[in-house]
Parts: C-alpha cells; structure tokens; sequence
C-alpha cells in the first residue's frame, strides 16, 4: 500500500511540474510578442506627500494584459522577462513609456512631479545605462530630474561596480530611490558614500507595525538614520490609517499605499490631476 500511495504521489508531482513548466514555456513565448501586440501598459501609484495629502510623485508599475489570462502582474512576468534576457527590451519600454507619459502630463498643465520606474539588477548593470537613458529622456524631452529609477540593496554587492554606475547618473541629473530598503543583506555603509536620495521603506516593516514593537522600532530607526544622512524616506504598503498615523508620529513624511491610492490606470491618473480643474472651469 506504501508503494501504492508513494507512486500515484509520485506520479501526481511530476505531472504537477510538468504542468508549471508547460505553463511557463507558454507564456516565455507569449512574452515575446507581448510589447509589439501592446499588451503591456503601465499604471501609476500615487506618491503622497502625509502632511498636505499632495501628490508628489507616481511610481509606474508594468502590467501585462494577456490575451486569455488577463491581467498579469509583474511578480509573475519579470522573472521570466530575467530568465530569458526580454528584460532588456521590456525595461525600455517601461523607462521610455513612463517619460513619455510624464512629459505628455507636464506639457498638459499637469503637477511637475517625477515618476519613479524600477530597474532590475540586470538593467543596472547594463553596459552605457546611462547614456541609454539619455536618449530616452531626450528622444521624449523629459529633464532628469523627473525620473527617479529605483533599485535595490542587492544591486549594492559590489561596491565599486554601483558607484559608478550611479555616479554616472546621477551626474546627470537622475534620482535614486533604493526601493524594499532593509530587506537586502547588504552593508549599510554604502549608504555614507553612493548617491542616492531616498528611502523606500519595505511593505513588510509596516504591515504589521500597528502591533508588532520590532517593526515599529526598526521603521523610526530607518526614518531617523535617513534624516540623519540628509536622505529621503518614504514608507510604501500603507492600508490603514493606524499605520499612516504611527509613521507621522515617526516623522515620514511621504506616503505610498492603498490608504491613499491603488495603482492607477493613466485615464484615473489624469483624471486625478485635471478633474477638479475641470469642475472650477464649469463653474467659472
Ligand atoms: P515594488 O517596486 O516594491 O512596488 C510596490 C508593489 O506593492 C506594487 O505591486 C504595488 O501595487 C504594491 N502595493 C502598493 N501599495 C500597497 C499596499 O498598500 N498594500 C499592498 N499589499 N501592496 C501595495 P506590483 O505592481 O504587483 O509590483 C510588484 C513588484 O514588481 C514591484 O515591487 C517591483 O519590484 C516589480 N516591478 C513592477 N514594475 C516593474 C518594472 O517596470 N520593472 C521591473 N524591473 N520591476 C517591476
Ligand atoms: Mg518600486
Ligand atoms: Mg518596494
Ligand atoms: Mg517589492
């Protein structure tokens, strides 16, 4: 009977694998075609500023509208984009897409705030990055300063390797937010040298923070060292006004998170920004 059962369990867990790989075969080749059949778009997640609730910046986040799944998110497509060296072309996309779209909001009378676009480890390490983005910046005739690329603690390793990518960078005018920040295995002394002008607090330290003395403790010491280090610092996965309150009472002063905002399809985004300029002008 143990045989019996460690057979068809057997039997059961290939056929279970085999089916994640059939799956994962089949969208590595829809991914293929997904930016030529404008599938991929992006939506914008509201950046707040906690003190006046103003919108100080929007982060952009891919999104694939596949064909017969739907919507998938990018935890799931990313990886497979790094897997297979898509990310390249699809990172183009989004930078070029993001600027595109900001300067089209600036050019409109729209609040001239930058958008933030994330980079994965292998865009960062990309050989002339910056030039590269030069040109999409220029080609769309957006200034540096509103884009800010956020990467990771991890991209940090090698100490001499990011300095200068980053120096690179943010020469030329570029911001630098290290987004998931205490989640990496990196040393912080990195951060007394790189320059780098934010802080994007992990979701994880506040999902939790309403209870739990540890994440409280270690977000009042990120917020402090930030200010500390003349960074900014902002807390992003806020869902609840107890969380948003424990972070003013921290002194964080910018806000990301469902509290104020979803992501934001970019009609809802301009919607956001034009609507109540819209409602003054029928009344006028
Ligand atoms: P991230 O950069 O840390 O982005 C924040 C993620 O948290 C987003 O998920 C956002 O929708 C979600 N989020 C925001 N506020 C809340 C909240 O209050 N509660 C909860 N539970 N979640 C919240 P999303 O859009 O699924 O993106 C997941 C990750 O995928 C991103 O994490 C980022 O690492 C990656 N990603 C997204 N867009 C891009 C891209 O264009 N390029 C690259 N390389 N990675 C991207
Ligand atoms: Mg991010
Ligand atoms: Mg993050
Ligand atoms: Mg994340």
């Amino acid at each position: 009977e143990v045989k019996k059962n460690g057979k068809n369990g057997y039997q059961f867990y290939t056929g279970q694998l085999n089916a994640q790989m059939k799956e994962k075969i089949e969208l590595e080749a829809d991914l293929r075609q997904a930016i030529q059949r404008n599938q991929i778009f992006l939506d914008y997640q509201p950046q707040i500023r906690a003190g006046d609730s103003q919108m100080i910046g929007v982060e952009a986040l891919v999104r694939w509208n596949h064909p017969t799944r739907g919507i998938i998110s990018p935890g799931v497509f990313i990886p497979i984009a790094e897997e297979t060296g898509m990310i390249y072309e699809l990172g183009t996309w989004v930078l070029r897409e993001a600027c595109r779209q900001m300067k089209e909001w600036h050019n409109a009378g729209g609040p001239l705030i930058p958008v933030s676009v994330n980079l994965s480890s292998q865009q960062f390490h990309q050989s002339h990055l910056t030039e590269h983005i030069k040109g999409i910046l220029k080609e769309v005739d957006l200034q540096p300063q509103y884009l800010e690329l956020e990467i990771t603690e991890s991209m940090m390793m090698d100490a001499a390797v990011s300095s200068s990518i980053l120096h690179k960078l943010t020469e030329h005018g570029i911001r630098i937010s290290l987004d998931d920040f205490g989640t990496g295995y990196s040393s912080l002394s990195y951060l007394k040298n790189l320059p780098i002008h934010k802080l994007k607090i992990d979701r994880s330290f506040i999902r939790d923070i309403t209870v739990d003395q540890n994440d409280k403790a270690i977000v009042a010491t990120i917020i402090s060292m930030a200010q500390h280090l003349n960074l900014d610092v902002i807390a992003e996965g806020i869902e609840t006004k107890e969380q948003l309150e424990i972070l003013m009472k921290n002194d964080c002063k910018e806000i990301q998170g469902y509290y104020y905002s979803r992501p934001l399809s970019a009609d809802e985004v301009e919607e956001a920004f034009f609507a109540p300029l819209r409602i003054e002008s029928i009344k006028l």
